[in-house]
């Protein structure tokens, strides 16, 4: 069968190959790939930067935001053939810590765990994958394509989870206004979280027009394009999905009283800025604000991105995904448009090829 593999921290070595059927190893339930998502780390991983191959391999199949439908399922295991599902991608790490015991992989104490696509264990990207029933996802069959989007769902879940704990710090905590910093898939999905929530929810990103501006508009949320300087609000809570330094610095500066602002995206590490810790300090100090990091999701949080994505604008969804790309096109996949929001590699064309094909 086809999969997309690359070789971890080599530029470029990204392409299709034939590799063998998924072992059973990889679980009971075999399943028949629709649709991968793509995203940053993707790109990172295609780029050299980051990824493990599994242990005694040099290559490792691409894919963590998965979609697929199920072939074959063990009796009794809570899945059918024809069932659509999502794969979970943390693994517990094997000790297993206090986090990954209870089924908190995704707060992994020793660093030890494993990530399907990303680190030592082979990912989604192939015409076939299998599973464990336990590190999957029933998705209602009306979600479609769109359940490619559970993944990078998930992962706001777990952050808008992480806001409401520590927001719970404080009595009669009731936000109101959000800022999300960034309107790619993953400031998206958080600002549809916020709006779902009954929140004023506002969206900062650089740029001025374009598909992204309307895709805040069409939530029922306010768009800021340009610079964080013209931006007067003080939110409640900031969801942070860029990771760029300056934005960092800027949102947990403008916290309000009580604020939580929740940190997402990653920087690449040794890009050195020049900012005053001790404002941010003070910041921070007088309006008892609170800065955390969320990375990651666990079953629970996969769950609140399923009821998420199937409350959503299903017009909306389908304007999120911006491209969707044959696996054989897969080179156009891990380049970015400046348009882009969501890319996909789509594995329903088969062995037959074809052009690309328009989200359903
Ligand atoms: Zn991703
Ligand atoms: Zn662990």
């Amino acid at each position: 069968m086809r999969a997309l593999t690359v070789r971890p921290g080599e530029r470029g070595s990204a392409r299709v190959e034939d590799v063998p059927e998924p072992p059973e190893s990889d679980g009971g339930i075999l399943v028949r790939t629709v649709a991968i998502g793509i995203c940053g780390t993707d790109l990172e991983i295609a780029q050299g930067a980051y990824g493990v191959a599994p242990e005694g391999e040099r290559r490792l199949v691409l894919g963590h935001e998965s979609l697929g439908e199920v072939l074959e399922a063990p009796p009794g295991c809570g899945f059918l053939p024809g069932d659509l599902l999502v794969g979970i991608v943390r693994r517990p790490d094997p000790v297993p810590c206090l986090g990954c015991a209870v089924g908190e992989w995704d707060m992994c104490r020793n660093g030890l765990y494993t990530e399907r696509g990303i680190k030592g264990r082979h990912g989604y990207a192939s015409e076939r994958f299998r599973i464990e029933p336990e590190f999957a996802l029933r998705l209602d069959p009306e979600i479609g394509l769109h359940g490619v989007l559970l993944e990078p769902a998930s992962v706001l879940a777990k952050a808008w989870e992480q806001v409401d704990a520590v927001g719970g710090r404080v009595a009669e905590w009731e936000p109101q206004v959000v800022l999300v910093t960034g309107a790619g898939p993953v400031g998206l999905l958080a600002a549809l979280m916020g709006v779902q929530r009954g929140l004023e929810v506002h969206v900062f990103d650089r740029v001025l027009d374009g598909r992204k501006p309307a895709l805040v508009r069409e939530l029922g949320a306010h768009y800021h394009g340009g610079s964080l300087d013209d931006l007067e609000l003080e939110p409640d809570v900031v969801i942070e999905c860029t990771g760029a330094g300056t934005v960092v610095f800027d949102v947990a500066n403008r916290i309000g009283p009580t604020g939580v602002t929740c940190l997402t995206g990653l920087s690449p590490a040794g890009r050195k800025l020049d900012v005053d810790v001790s404002l941010l300090n003070r910041s921070l100090v007088l309006e008892n604000g609170a800065l955390v990091g969320s990375v990651n999701a666990n079953q629970r949080h996969y769950e609140a991105a399923a009821a998420a994505i199937e409350r959503a604008d299903k017009r909306w969804l389908e304007h999120l995904i911006t491209r969707t790309v044959p696996l054989s096109s897969f080179a156009d996949a891990l380049r970015r448009d400046p348009d882009d929001v969501k890319v996909v590699l789509d594995f329903r064309d088969g062995a037959r090829g074809g052009g690309p094909r328009r989200a359903q």
